[in-house]
């Protein structure tokens, strides 16, 4: 994939687009292959990398979630079970099963959860992943050896799914590719072109380089999470925020924290939240918060009650107290929820996806989650095709397999997230001496994924590949900025940049990875 002569094809591609969607995380890279898949001319265009916004993190969960359960929503939940027993079908290299234990300190907890979790089960029906049970003291202990064993009864366990979110994020631009769409990363929407009042296009700048460009489309897509009032004031300077952003943070630790498969679910925290502690590529991710936020921001910081709220908790549930330098990375990410007039309680504004359609042609898809992108992809599709007045094509994406699709990874390993690339890689690293074996101790990645990432996954910086193409900066923040220098020499080949480059994305890099670490 050569960022380079694609821009130049859509520079001098005359024929106007269908679908131009703005916004490269779960809700525009979905929007995209559901517009692709069914033969709509499809452009994707990204401001800064794919999933650099809260796509890249989540909990990492695909899940009907229990916490809608409790606040009544039904609908919500059958319909998240549902798209996670798809997702679990069409992308089987990157989503897996995962068990949970709910840990029972008081008497009515296990028939309460136990209870709760059997109506969870129904709800999933046939795409259920596995019965939930209630469990002894003996058993929950044996699931999950450093569970804090005072005044524990017992537990239930029930079993909900896990990916990599930002993987899947470019398993779905390349998907976008597979059914002859485009997509670039680093290109950002500063203004909409109208005609007789209408959204007719968008103004584009190139943030590496010069090729700024106003495209043509029949219909253009706001798919820009936290940003949505930024696209949606460009169309109508007037109209009225909508977003009301919430961050959510998480702390990464080691896996001896929480040795064995079994997440810990906390269904209630001090304050009414649901914590959840899951394994991850070998760490535990403990999270998360819920802060409202005035601002939105690419780069969103914990604040310090946020760790201290975490780590506590950590400490409650745990035999081994996780200390602030136990901490590997903390990051935080912001959810695009949309605000019912007026509601300051970011925790109890639903976890629904919203679709609005302004005067102007406007399409604006938002909020959801990460769970159901398909199903928001799908509804925002059929819509946006009306207002562009394309003739209405079926939906195939509940049954198309996306980019990488591998049910049985083992032949894949080491690579296995990258399902059916994964051969290609380990030629890669067969034919080039040295690039099979990982850069760091602490972490897998090798030389050959940083080329693969370069050359197949439109990784063009440090950041790119220590971040989304591999998850080193969120599993040991420290080791990945000493993999830096490393990861920019071999970019550098790959794309032709200098030693001044190299230095300087270094530089970048280790500015950017100090802000995951919560000590010197
Ligand atoms: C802490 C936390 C935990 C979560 N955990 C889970 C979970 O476990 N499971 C789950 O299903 N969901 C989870 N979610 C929800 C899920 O992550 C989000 O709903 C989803 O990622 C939102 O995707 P998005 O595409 O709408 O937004 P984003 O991922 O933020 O994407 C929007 C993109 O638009 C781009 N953009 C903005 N302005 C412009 C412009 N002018 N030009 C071009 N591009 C632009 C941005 O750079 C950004 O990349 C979680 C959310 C949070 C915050």
């Amino acid at each position: 994939m050569d960022r380079n002569k694609l821009l130049q094809e859509v520079q001098n591609d005359t024929e106007i687009w269908d679908f131009i969607i703005i916004g490269g995380g779960a809700t525009g890279l979905g929007t995209a292959v559901e517009a692709a898949s069914r033969g709509y001319k499809t452009l994707l265009l990204e401001q800064h990398d794919f999933a650099k916004g809260t796509s890249s993190r989540s909990t990492k969960l695909v899940h009907g979630g229990v916490r809608y359960l409790q606040q009544g929503n039904v609908a919500l939940v059958l319909e998240a079970l549902r798209e996670r027993g798809l997702l679990r079908q069409n992308a089987p290299h990157l989503v897996k099963n995962q068990s949970f234990i709910v840990p029972n300190y008081e008497w009515w907890e296990g028939p309460f959860y136990g209870i709760g979790l059997k109506i969870y089960d129904k709800l999933a029906g046939k795409l259920g992943l596995g019965p939930s049970k209630n469990l002894s003291r003996e058993e929950t202990l044996d699931y999950i050896p450093t569970l804090e064993p005072d005044d524990l009864n017992g537990g239930v366990i029930y079993y909900d799914a896990q990916f990599d979110d930002a993987r899947l994020a470019i398993n779905l631009m390349q998907t976008i590719f597979d059914h002859d769409g485009v997509a670039l990363n680093y290109m950002k929407v500063t203004d909409l072109l109208k005609a007789n009042g209408l959204v007719s296009g968008v103004k584009i700048e190139d943030q590496k380089g010069d090729h700024n460009m106003e495209i043509q489309g029949r219909v253009v897509i706001n798919a820009t999470g936290m940003f949505t009032d930024e696209i949606r004031q460009m169309d109508n300077p007037q109209a009225k925020r909508l977003m009301k952003p919430s961050q959510g943070v998480h702390v990464v630790l080691d896996k001896s924290f929480q040795p064995g498969e079994s997440a810990i679910m906390v269904p209630r925290t001090d304050d009414g939240r649901v914590l959840f502690a899951v394994p991850w590529h070998d760490r535990i991710i403990v999270g998360t918060t819920d802060t409202p936020l005035e601002e939105p921001s690419l780069e969103p910081r914990a604040q310090e009650e946020e760790i201290e709220f975490l780590l506590t908790h950590a400490a409650r549930y745990l035999t081994k107290d996780p200390e602030p330098e136990d901490v590997l990375s903390v990051f935080a990410g912001i959810r695009p929820l949309v605000s019912p007039e007026g509601d300051d309680d970011t925790a109890s504004i639903s976890r629904d996806h919203t679709l609005l359609i302004d005067p102007s042609g406007l399409v604006t898809i938002t909020g959801g989650k990460w769970t159901t992108y398909r199903k928001m992809a799908e509804d925002t599709v059929n819509e946006a095709a009306v207002v562009a007045g394309l003739d209405e094509r079926e939906s195939v994406t509940q049954n198309l397999r996306l980019h990488g699709w591998l049910k049985n990874t083992d032949a894949a390993e080491p690579y296995e997230l990258y399902g059916s690339d994964a051969l290609s890689l380990k030629k890669i690293a067969e034919e080039n001496d040295g690039w099979g074996e990982p850069i760091h101790s602490n972490l897998p990645y090798t030389p050959a994924e940083v080329v693969w990432a370069a050359r197949n996954e439109m990784a063009l910086t440090v950041e790119d590949v220590l971040s989304r193409r591999t998850r080193a900066l969120l599993l040991d923040a420290r080791a990945s900025i000493e993999m830096a220098e490393p990861v920019a020499n071999l970019l550098a080949k790959e794309l032709g940049r200098n030693e001044e480059w190299q230095q300087q994305q270094v530089e970048e890099y280790t500015e950017l990875a100090k802000g995951y670490l919560l000590t010197g």
